[in-house]
């Protein structure tokens, strides 16, 4: 039987974060958490795969106790299981202790054929955590994979198309394989009532440092984490520019000389 696993984390709803001008700090009251949107096409992608060729999910996140709803929304729309790794000890991680706390942890649970990722999530948005994943997992990794079209489980390989800068190109990979998914052909799945009912009763494995044997702590949390952010600024947005239409190329062009001469 397949074994699908989908990375998915709780981001705050940055449209509604502000970041102080004067400390640099971002302004996380009151804002909600959502899940990150990229890995609801993620878990569709791998709901997708489950459909047509059979199998079971299992979702993971690494995050506060209350990432537990986004596991909830997903498990929902078609996820079986669901691993929350969730500890003090992991907290203040970069990417790079991240990924090592995720798979650590997901080893302790099981071997997975498929991973699914986001592209890239909408608040650290660093696009790194997929890479990082398929190497811990000794997986091989398709970034930017658009289309299934066909997952051979007796032959161990599945044929990917991913998207380029403009074009796409279809690659034939041996699994374990991870995938960091486009939403272009997997749309977020919507639950159904049924879904969520199912999904209230659903047991969520929570994971801590301490169900992790041989978890290197010098690895993890903020001594794991060998990026710092010395300060965090808002971007200085362009002067908005000027729209020249005079109604015809002649006068337009005419008016733009003025402007320049002047
Ligand atoms: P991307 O690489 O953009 O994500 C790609 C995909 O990876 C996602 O779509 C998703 O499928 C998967 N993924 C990403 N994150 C997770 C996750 N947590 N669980 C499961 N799957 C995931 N964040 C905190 O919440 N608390 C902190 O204290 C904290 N401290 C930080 C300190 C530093 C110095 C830095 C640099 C970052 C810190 N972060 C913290 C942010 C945290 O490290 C990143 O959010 C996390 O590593 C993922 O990076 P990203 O958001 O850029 O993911």
């Amino acid at each position: 039987m397949l074994k699908l696993l989908v990375c998915i984390k709780q981001v705050p709803d940055v449209d509604q974060m502000t970041i102080d001008p004067e400390t640099g700090k971002i302004n996380r009251t009151g804002v909600p958490s959502i899940l990150n949107p990229l890995d609801a096409n993620a878990v569709a992608a791998a709901v997708n795969v489950k459909e047509t060729y059979g199998g079971e999910i299992t979702l993971i996140t690494m995050g506060p106790p209350s990432a537990e709803a986004v596991l909830r929304e997903c498990l929902a729309v078609g996820a079986d299981y669901a691993i929350l790794v969730t500890d003090r000890a992991f907290g203040n991680a970069d990417t790079l202790a991240t990924s090592y706390a995720i798979v650590s942890a997901a080893k302790q649970i099981d071997h997975y054929d498929l991973i699914f990722c986001g592209k890239e999530t909408i608040d650290g948005a660093t696009g790194q955590m997929g890479a990082q994943l398929a190497e811990r997992f000794d997986a091989a990794q398709i970034t930017s994979a658009c289309l299934i079209h066909t997952v051979d489980e007796a032959n161990g390989t599945l044929v990917v198309e991913r998207e380029l800068e403009n074009s796409t190109e279809t690659l034939e990979v041996t699994m374990p394989c991870l995938l960091t998914m486009e939403k272009t052909h997997y749309p977020a799945r919507m639950p159904s009532l049924k879904g969520k009912m199912a999904a209230k009763k659903k047991v969520i494995t929570t994971m801590t440092s301490a169900d992790i044997p041989d978890l290197d702590f010098n690895r993890i949390g903020d001594s794991g984490s060998p990026t710092k952010v010395p300060r965090t600024f808002p971007p200085v947005m362009p002067e908005p520019g000027i729209v020249i239409d005079e109604g015809s190329v002649t006068a337009s062009v005419a008016k733009l000389l003025t402007f320049i001469a002047e």
